[in-house]
């Protein structure tokens, strides 16, 4: 899968790409990038990409005419075009599986007040929000839709351990221990000990729900209906 990222902060950009898992995920040939600077396609000597808003207000607006250029640079129009935004529909588990399937996806990173919307009108079309907050970067939104996209193309993580993560069936995942067995007076609750892989599976199912119920009410209500999990509670 090939993730092509315009930014003005290439740097960013590549850091991530070039550490981890990810690096590995890049070096195996499962993902491919191609990083664009916004900033190449400036058609004034001073290379500005960013004007004040019409009709006046706070802050700069990245200018259309780079984006379109780096966006025509790179055959936009008929790939899939993400821009991750504030203002978009939520990026969810479910919306990165979806992501998944597709072979090249085109993020554009945006900064200071956003974009011009005839980009988005004439360019994008997955406009998606990383969750209910402003960030300064659309560098670090792409990053967060990239990682959570490739992580599931195969051969990237254990197939088995992204089955239980959280978000995979709708629940948010059981609470998990390593050694030692006592740490500061807290011991690992004993079925864990058991060897009992039965008993383990339900003790870690009936955490799930649980944590579920208490932290996020939503996703049970979403995902099955009140009666969807059985926690016996
Ligand atoms: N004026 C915009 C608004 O109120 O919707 C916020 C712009 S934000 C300061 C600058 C850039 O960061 C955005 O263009 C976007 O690319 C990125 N960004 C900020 N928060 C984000 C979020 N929650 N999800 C996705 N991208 C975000």
């Amino acid at each position: 899968m090939k993730f092509t990222v315009l930014t003005l902060f290439p740097e960013m950009v590549e850091s991530y790409f070039q550490s981890s898992i990810m690096a590995k995920a890049v070096g195996r040939g499962i993902v491919e990038y191609s990083l664009i600077n916004i900033r190449d396609f400036a058609n004034d000597r001073h290379r500005t990409c960013d004007d004040a808003p019409y009709g006046g207000g706070f802050g700069m607006v990245l200018k259309p005419e780079p984006l379109a250029g780096a966006l025509d640079s790179v055959g936009a129009t008929g790939k899939t075009v993400v821009y991750p935004s504030p203002a978009g529909r939520l990026f969810t588990q479910e919306y990165a599986a979806r992501l998944a399937e597709i072979p090249e996806i085109v993020l554009i990173c945006g900064r200071y007040e956003g974009i011009d919307q005839r980009i988005i009108d004439l360019y994008v079309h997955e406009e998606v929000t990383i969750g209910d907050y402003v960030i300064s970067s659309g560098e670090i939104a792409s990053i967060v839709i990239i990682d959570a996209v490739y992580r599931l193309l195969e051969g990237v993580i254990t197939e088995g351990s992204l089955r239980e993560e959280s978000h995979a069936d709708g629940l948010l995942e059981y609470p998990h221990y390593t050694r030692p067995e006592v740490f500061h007076g807290h011991s690992v609750p004993d079925v864990l000990l058991s060897g009992h892989h039965e008993q383990i599976r339900a003790w870690r199912r009936e955490q799930s729900v649980a944590r579920t119920r208490e932290r996020r009410p939503e996703l049970l209500t979403r995902n099955g209906g009140s009666d969807g999990f059985d926690t016996g509670s």
